[in-house]
């Protein structure tokens, strides 16, 4: 065994503490477990892995192994949401390569270990992590790589919105991504993948040209129109179920990195929301309006209103007059704007370790019931909300095209919590139910990516594509070993 990846275990540094130079000569809890190290199957059995084999899977591994007792471990197993934090895997695998992830896999499988997927770790009901599982972290993996002339960008299944944004917009370019740059491209991705520019350019699947994957037999698969198409489809908007992706190639469009908007503040009322949901029609496709409806300056609760324009700015500036306005505007601008400012604007609000719980759903179209819930219940001030503006391009793509299968919906319509004291949680998760509870009969469906965690909620939200779904997962996965996520159930 070479002595450098025998050093990446607390097990192996536990045995290796005796060699000089190796180890830090402090017992490691991990060697007092003797030859086994208790985890968790994937049907939540206590199951016991042997420490040989763990050193063997480590030894073999470009990346690192932590085990509870390593130094390393306590970070890398952590996500985004501090609710999570207390949340225990057995090891974290952290790849570095595509033959780590087969390495992990094939562990996992044979051992019917529980299998965590982490890549930007932004699960808001924290699948990327377990009690007592494996952790593929892929965060090591991120290079990203873009052909100017094809107009196309190539990035590791591990990168994070922010690596893809910076690499795309060196050369004027982008794709779609989200609205907080530390989010996973891969989790995102598979989810389908809702942005600022969605309407224009399409969600981030219908921009997905190829993807590479390790599946659950450990076999590296590559998937695109031409390629095993059946996978290919699952995997744009069917999430982690098929495997682990370790490559993926979007298309990229011609991109001005400065647009046209900024943040404009109305009361949340009944008129503002009107003109909203008749403004909504007639917007082109350029234009993104999406209300976040929080505490404004002066404490009140407001409708701030980020408003981004991708395309000409005299051309914006026309479309968007009726918002300026609007009589019921209190304040704010629009005018040139630095893109990547945008993009990063939420990041330090909205990051890691803090508690958070978020329930959502789509919206066909902003009715006047829906209207008088969210003035109701957002100006209570207990929880915030938020829209994604839909639409567009996003509804020009048939709903069996994909497994997505949303393509009729004009907003996204989240409800959250967050803050910092967990003694607040009880209050905040309530109120956010609450909230849901009243918007919930005016929403159809919900986005994959902000899924909860009922069966029941995942079999219908995928409509007349879950079959298809379904017989995919039974090629690709049939012992159900990606199954924290919005899980596909294998029939086979
Ligand atoms: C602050 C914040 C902002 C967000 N903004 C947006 C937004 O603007 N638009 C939008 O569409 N969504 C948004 N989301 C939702 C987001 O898309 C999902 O939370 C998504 O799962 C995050 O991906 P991740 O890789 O960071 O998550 P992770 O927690 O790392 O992964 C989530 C799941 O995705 C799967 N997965 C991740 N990577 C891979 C991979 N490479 N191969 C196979 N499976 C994988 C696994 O099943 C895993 O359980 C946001 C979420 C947060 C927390």
């Amino acid at each position: 065994m070479r002595r450098r990846t025998f050093c990446k275990t607390a097990l192996g540094a536990a045995v290796a503490a005796t060699l000089p130079g190796c180890g830090s000569g402090s017992k490691s809890p991990a060697a007092d477990v003797g030859s086994f190290i208790p985890a968790v199957s994937g049907a939540g059995d206590e199951i016991s892995i042997e420490s040989a084999a763990i050193v063997e899977l480590a030894d073999n591994l470009q990346g690192h192994l932590y085990l509870q007792a390593d130094a390393g471990y306590n970070a890398a197993k952590l996500v985004w949401n501090g609710m999570f934090d207390h949340k225990q895997p057995a090891m974290v695998v952290q790849c570095a390569s595509t033959d780590d992830v087969v390495s992990a896999v094939t562990f996992a499988r044979e051992r019917d270990l529980l299998v965590s997927v982490k890549c930007g770790g932004h699960s808001l009901p924290g699948k990327s992590t377990s009690d007592g599982g494996m952790m593929i972290d892929l965060s090591q993996m991120h290079s990203v790589d873009v052909d100017v002339d094809a107009m196309t960008m190539r990035a590791d299944g591990g990168s994070l919105l922010s690596h893809l944004d910076d690499a795309a917009m060196a050369h004027n370019l982008l794709t779609t991504t989200g609205i907080v740059s530390h989010t996973g491209a891969g989790g995102f991705t598979l989810g389908g993948g809702l942005g600022r520019t969605d309407r224009k350019m399409g969600l981030a699947i219908d921009n997905l040209l190829a993807a590479t994957v390790v599946t659950a037999s450990g076999d590296v698969v590559h998937a695109s129109e031409d390629e095993n198409a059946d996978l290919f489809w699952g995997l744009r908007g069917g999430g982690g179920n098929f495997g682990v992706v370790t490559e993926f190639v979007y298309r990229l469009h011609p991109f001005n990195p400065t647009v046209y908007g900024g943040d404009l503040i109305y009361d949340i009322d009944k008129d503002f929301f009107e003109f909203y949901a008749e403004l909504h029609d007639t917007l082109p496709d350029e234009a993104n309006i999406e209300p976040n409806l929080a505490p404004g300056e002066d404490g009140r609760m407001a409708a701030i209103v980020g408003v981004t324009w991708c395309g000409d700015h005299a051309a914006g500036e026309k479309a968007l007059a009726p918002m300026l306005a609007f009589a019921g505007l209190k304040s704010g601008e629009l005018g040139p704007l630095s893109y990547h400012d945008l993009q990063t604007g939420a990041d330090g609000f909205l990051g890691h370790g803090r508690q958070y719980y978020l329930k959502s759903g789509f919206l066909r179209e902003l009715t006047p019931a829906a209207i008088e819930v969210i003035v109701e219940f957002a100006n209570r001030g207990t929880v915030g909300a938020w829209f994604q503006h839909l639409g567009g391009a996003t509804s020009r793509i048939a709903s069996g095209a994909t497994a997505y299968v949303h393509r009729d919906v004009a907003f996204n319509f989240g409800i959250m919590y967050f803050g910092d004291d967990p003694a607040q949680n009880d209050a905040g998760i309530a109120a956010v139910r609450e909230f849901y509870q009243a918007m919930q009969p005016h929403m159809a469906g919900f986005y994959t990516n902000l899924h909860d965690d009922s069966e029941q909620n995942t079999w219908g939200n995928y409509g007349p594509n879950y079959p298809r779904l379904v017989g995919i997962k039974n090629k690709y996965d049939p012992g159900n070993l990606f199954r924290l996520n919005a899980n596909i159930k294998p029939s086979a």
